[in-house]
C-alpha cells in the first residue's frame, strides 16, 4: 500500500514543531531520524511496566524482561533475514559494531604485512578503527577510490586484493554521496579471492530491505537511531563461524560462562559479545522502530523516497551554479552540494533560519572530503515522512542563499 503520509506524519510529534516561526522542515535524517510514538511509548511502557535487569533474575519480572529482549533479538534477525538469532549482537550502535570487529578480527587474525582494504567514502566510524589496528600490528590500510559521479571504482578495489588482504570492510550506502555500492557482487568476487567482507549499514537498513544472508556479507552493522528506533542501540550481525572464532571484545558480566582465579570461560554466542547490563530500553524501542518499518514497508519507503530523491535533484539542478558530490546512478535518498562558492556552514545556516534542518560540513568523512578539495557540503537526507513540498521549500531556499551572496 502507498505511503499515507499524513498519517505517517502524525505519528512523529516533532514535525508538527516550528522553529523561527516556521514549519520545521527535517532533512538531517542521515544524522538521525524522528522517532515514531510507537517507539516513544514502547520505551516508557518498558519502564512503566516491565524494567528490570535481564538474565539474571528468577523473579517475575526479570524473566518478562528477558523474554521481551530476546523477542526483540528474534525480530531484528527475521528483519534482516540472519540465520540465527546467535548472529545478532546487541552493541551501543554501528560505531560499536565496527570497533568491535576491527578489534576482535585485528587482535585475531592481523599481524605485519597483512592488508585491510577499504574505500575512501567510508564514515570516520568504518576507517579509523581499522587504521588503529592496522598501525598495532604492522598491517597496512589499503584505500580504494570513486569514480568521477561518486560510484566505487570496483576495479580499483579488486586490484587492491590480493592474498594479504584479510579483511574487506566497506559501507553499504555512503552518508556523504548517497551511492550504494554495489554489495553482492563485491562480496562474492572477495569470497571468491577467500576474504570476508565487513558492510557497515548505518546508512543502508533504513532504507531498503536489508538480506543479510542474500548478501552472503560476513559482517552488517548498524544503529537504531538512524532506523527510527532509540539512540544508544546498535546491532552486529556476523556469520557464526566468525562470532565465534572473534576473541571478546569488551568483559565482564553477562560474557563469561565460569570464572575462576586461574581462568575463565566465555558465554555462548551472543552473549560473549554483549558484556554488562544490556540497553533493555533501546532494545525495546528498536524493536517497535522495526515494526514500524515492516508495517509500512521497506518497498514502499524506498518507492517513496527515491520519488522524493527525484525531485530534489531537479528542482536543486534547476539553479546554476551548483555543485553535486555524489550522482551515482543507484543512489539512496540524499543530496550533498555547494552552492556556487559559498561555504557550506554559511548556506546551511541562512537555510537552518528559514525552518530547514541540513547538516553542513565532513560528515565524518573527511578522506572522502579532503579528495574533491573541498572545505565539506551541505547535505540534505530524506526519510519517508518528507514531502514534495518540503523539497520544494528546500529548492527555494537554496536559490534565496544564492540570490543573497550574488
Ligand atoms: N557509518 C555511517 C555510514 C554513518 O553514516 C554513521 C553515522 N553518521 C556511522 C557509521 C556511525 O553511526 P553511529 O554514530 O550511530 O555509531
Amino acid at each position: 500500500m502507498p505511503i499515507d503520509i499524513q498519517k505517517v506524519r502524525a505519528d512523529f510529534p516533532i514535525l508538527s514543531h516550528t522553529v523561527y516561526k516556521r514549519p520545521l522542515i527535517y532533512f538531517d535524517n542521515a544524522a538521525t531520524t524522528q522517532k515514531p510514538l510507537q517507539v516513544i511509548k514502547a520505551i516508557s511502557d518498558y519502564y512503566e511496566n516491565d524494567n528490570c535487569n535481564i538474565h539474571r533474575g528468577v523473579h517475575y519480572l526479570s524473566m518478562k524482561a528477558t523474554e521481551a529482549f530476546e523477542e526483540a533479538r528474534k525480530e531484528i534477525r527475521e528483519f534482516i533475514n540472519a540465520p540465527s538469532t546467535h548472529e545478532v549482537v546487541f552493541t551501543k550502535g554501528a560505531s560499536e559494531s565496527l570497533n568491535l570487529v576491527a578489534a576482535s578480527f585485528g587482535k585475531k587474525f592481523l599481524k605485519p604485512g597483512d592488508e585491510v582494504v577499504t574505500t575512501i567514502m567510508e564514515h570516520h566510524s568504518n576507517f579509523v578503527p581499522w587504521q588503529i589496528i592496522c598501525e598495532e600490528k604492522g598491517a597496512v590500510l589499503r584505500v580504494a577510490n570513486i569514480l568521477a559521479d561518486g560510484d566505487l571504482d570496483t576495479r580499483h578495489l579488486y586490484s587492491l586484493i590480493s592474498e594479504k588482504t584479510k579483511i574487506i570492510a566497506l559501507t553499504h550506502v555512503s552518508n556523504v554521496l548517497g551511492t550504494i555500492n554495489p554489495l553482492k557482487e563485491i562480496i562474492a568476487h572477495a569470497h571468491r579471492m577467500g576474504v570476508p567482507v565487513l558492510v557497515d549499514g548505518a546508512q543502508g537498513v533504513a532504507h531498503a530491505k536489508v538480506d543479510v544472508s542474500d548478501l552472503d556479507c560476513d559482517f552488517y552493522c548498524f544503529s537504531g537511531h538512524k532506523m527510527y528506533g532509540p539512540m544508544g542501540i546498535g546491532v552486529l550481525y556476523g556469520k557464526e563461524k566468525w562470532l565465534e572464532e572473534l576473541p571478546p571484545y569488551q568483559s565482564g558480566g553477562e560474557m563469561v560462562k565460569d570464572v575462576r582465579i586461574e581462568r575463565t570461560t566465555f558465554n555462548e554466542l551472543p552473549f560473549k559479545f554483549e558484556a554488562g547490563t544490556p540497553n533493555v530500553e533501546g532494545v525495546t524501542g528498536l524493536r517497535a522502530a522495526v515494526q514500524y518499518l515492516k508495517n509500512i514497508g521497506m518497498e514502499e519507503i524506498s518507492l517513496y523516497e527515491d520519488r522524493l530523491l527525484k525531485r530534489a535533484v531537479e528542482g536543486l539542478s534547476s539553479i546554476s551554479d551548483m555543485r553535486f558530490y555524489g550522482t551515482a546512478p543507484e543512489k539512496a535518498s540524499l543530496v550533498s552540494f555547494l552552492i556556487g562558492d559559498i561555504h557550506p556552514f554559511d548556506a546551511g545556516t541562512i537555510i537552518d533560519k528559514m525552518g530547514i534542518a541540513v547538516r553542513t560540513g565532513h560528515h565524518c568523512a573527511q578522506p572522502l572530503i579532503d579528495h574533491f578539495g573541498i572545505p565539506g557540503t551541505v547535505r540534505a537526507s530524506f526519510a519517508f515522512y518528507n514531502t514534495a513540498d518540503e523539497i520544494d521549500r528546500l529548492t527555494e531556499a537554496v536559490s534565496r542563499v544564492k540570490r543573497m551572496f550574488a
